[in-house]
């Protein structure tokens, strides 16, 4: 499948934003974020041009697709999950790629990235609810247990990735250092979403 494979930090410079895209360095200064924030390119200092409502929503849409690390139709595809649920299509859009496996070992610590968690996911590490589950868009119910594979815990990049974890980050996950586990325990609320973007610009631009 194709795959973005040009430096990940021009995309957060093209958003304007930190996308966490990185894993470690993201938390550190030496993100390219911190020191030059403005879009790549020779005209990225000087770029002006007032930007079209379209391209406001454009822009929005590939944020959080990049920032959930999908491709187009993947990322479509959610958006077409969310219309036929009951409320709100942004938020639902949301709260369904919280879902995925990726972004809760993310978000549990056992990587530093989503990028990372999809490697680790697809290298069998982890276990759902006792069984082994390779596939990094797998979506978590709520009471789903995570697990680092007992083979696996002495895996260097998990233990790196969970220093920065701090307890109780966020109230639908609980982490277990211990154990190395961790329990999606509800689907969150888009208030305790740390999803810095607009996501009714995505259904804006959809409903085109
Ligand atoms: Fe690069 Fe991470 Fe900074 Fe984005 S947030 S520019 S991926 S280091």
């Amino acid at each position: 499948m194709a795959r973005y494979t040009d430096s990940v930090c021009k995309l957060c410079r093209r958003e304007r934003q930190k996308l966490f895209l990185k894993g470690q360095k993201c938390f550190t200064d030496k993100c390219p974020i911190e020191q030059r924030n403005y879009p790549p390119g020779q005209h990225g200092v000087s770029r002006r041009a007032k930007i079209s409502e379209y391209g406001v929503q454009l822009r929005e849409k590939q944020k959080i697709k990049r920032m959930y690390g999908l491709l187009e139709t993947q990322f479509r595809n959610y958006f077409e999950k969310a219309i036929k649920q009951k409320g709100k299509t942004g938020e639902n859009l949301v709260k369904l790629l919280e879902r995925r496996l990726d972004n809760v070992v993310y978000r549990i610590g056992f990587a530093s990235s989503r990028k990372q968690a999809r490697q680790l996911i697809k290298h069998r590490h982890f276990l759902v609810n006792n069984q082994l589950v390779d596939i990094p868009s797998y979506l978590l119910n709520p009471g789903d247990i995570i697990q680092v594979k007992e083979k696996s815990k002495k895996l260097d990049a998990i233990h790196n990735s969970l220093k920065r974890v701090k307890d109780n980050t966020y109230n639908w996950i609980t982490v277990d250092k211990a154990t190395l586990s961790g329990t999606f325990v509800q689907v969150p609320e888009r208030a305790d979403i740390p999803l810095n973007a607009n996501e009714q610009l995505v259904v804006e631009l959809y409903s085109k």
